[in-house]
């Protein structure tokens, strides 16, 4: 090459095939343990859950009324002497002919019985028209086959895995899983994630109060929302505070986090300038790959292993490493991070769903990176976009309901489709 010439730059990663790198390294834990369904909501099972039985167990009926044999009933206005009563949690015996059994909401459907029908289509008849003893009802609408019967089995059957190893729990799943007879599943352990922020110009929110900041001084943002991302995303988090910029102090606290975590998550530092004193440190104590990811915002990201052999014990630990701008830090965390705790977890499929929905806005000047705009739904159901999209801009990520994933290059006109993610996906 030519003196003259200026030096190529490294062409940016695409962020599928950044993403696809880091969960082809992600292992899922190896421990497990039994927790009681009460308090496994957002925990990821380690087993299937197969069904010992059907659910529900037996035919049963969906409405308060009458157990009946069609063919007892030729026309409008049939009348059966009732002959047995069945509430919920009790069963009844075999229906025989001319006769009804009054039937309770979630009552076994009696032998022979072959439809409801529900009680305000009956009569009860006064007592002088009893027969043999039995009260008499009248039937003033004719049901069909099986009307009001809830079958054995239709919602699960004996022998089905209702729910899948790598299930994330949620209210309904537990619900399910109670119905099935489960006190207690097993679940991956938590992810043990130490979290720290780099940067000499940080300050703790409460330790200076705004007045006193001295110049050049900012409040640490990221620590906060990144420890909230994690405990949503179902991990144990270490708060090592922060870390000033300088290759021993973060030698010094890399080394500390590799003990006792699976992931060491950083935020800051991971560009290429003289303050950046991430990348060094963790090629001292293992391999780093930083990455340039086409993405906006975002861009720098840091991947790679710790690996500290500590006098007696030898500590391993990945390492993430996110850009310090607020906002990069907050959509690199879940487009790269969350799918990897959901990995380290069991989670099949990482991916999440976009929704395709129409821009109520010009967006004429596009980025050559694919680009991630913060957006709000209104109340037409379209997209409005947030003024500003700096990537400092925190305001943008509260304004905004979700993102907008835009490629490289694409113009958006009002009236466009777009692929959009709703934050409340990723904070589940
Ligand atoms: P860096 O990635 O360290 O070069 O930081 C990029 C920008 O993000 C700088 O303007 C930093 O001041 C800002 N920044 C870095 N870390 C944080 C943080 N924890 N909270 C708020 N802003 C941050
Ligand atoms: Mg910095």
């Amino acid at each position: 090459m030519a003196s003259n010439q200026t030096p190529q730059r490294a062409p940016l990663m695409s962020l599928d095939e950044a993403l696809s790198q880091v969960l082809a390294q992600a292992r899922v834990l190896p421990d497990t343990e039994s927790v009681a369904i009460l308090d496994a909501d957002g925990r990821f099972l380690a087993e299937d859950l197969i069904s010992g039985l059907q659910v529900p167990p037996q035919d049963n009926s969906s409405m308060d009324g009458y157990a009946v044999r069609l063919e007892d009933l030729p026309m409008a206005g049939a009348k059966l002497k009732v002959t047995q009563r069945i509430p919920a949690g009790q069963s009844g015996h075999a229906l025989l002919a001319g006769e009804a059994a009054r039937i309770f909401t979630g009552a076994p459907i009696p032998p022979g019985a072959n439809a409801v029908v529900m009680q305000e289509d009956t009569q009860a008849l006064d007592t002088e028209s009893q027969q043999e003893g039995h009260p008499v009802v009248q039937v003033n609408v004719l049901p069909t086959q099986g009307q009001w019967i809830r079958r054995s089995g239709e919602d699960v059957r004996k022998g089905d895995i209702v729910l899948p190893k790598g299930t994330r729990l949620n209210p309904a799943s537990l619900g399910l899983a109670a119905s099935i007879g489960r006190a207690q599943v097993s679940v991956i352990r938590k992810p043990r994630v130490a979290l720290f922020s780099t940067g000499d110009e940080l300050v703790m929110p409460g330790a200076i109060a705004p007045e006193a900041m001295r110049p050049g001084a900012i409040y640490n943002s990221n620590r906060f929302f990144l420890r909230a991302l994690l405990l949503r995303a179902g991990c144990e988090v270490t708060d090592l505070g922060i870390v000033p910029d300088n290759l021993p102090d973060t030698l010094k606290v890399l080394k500390a986090a590799a003990q006792g975590h699976d992931l060491v998550l950083t935020s800051g530092g991971v560009s290429v300038g003289e303050e950046d004193h991430v990348k060094p440190a963790v090629e001292q104590l293992g391999h780093l790959n930083l990455w340039q990811i086409s993405m906006k915002p975002g861009k720098p990201f840091a991947f790679g292993q710790l690996n500290v052999q500590d006098t007696s014990k030898q500590a391993a630990a990945y390492f993430m490493g996110l850009p310090g701008n607020p906002v990069s830090s907050f959509v690199t965390f879940q487009l790269m991070v969350r799918p990897f705790l959901m990995a380290l977890q069991g989670q099949v499929e990482t991916a999440s769903k976009p929704y395709l929905i129409q821009a109520n806005f010009d967006f004429p000047k596009p980025d050559k990176r694919r680009e991630f705009l913060r957006v709000q739904r209104n109340a037409s159901g379209s997209l409005d976009l947030f003024p500003n999209q700096s990537s400092g801009v925190l305001t943008s990520v509260v304004w905004g309901d979700g993102v907008i994933d835009n490629p490289s290059l694409q113009a958006i006109k009002q009236g466009d489709w777009v692929r959009y993610f709703p934050f409340a996906d990723w904070l589940q």
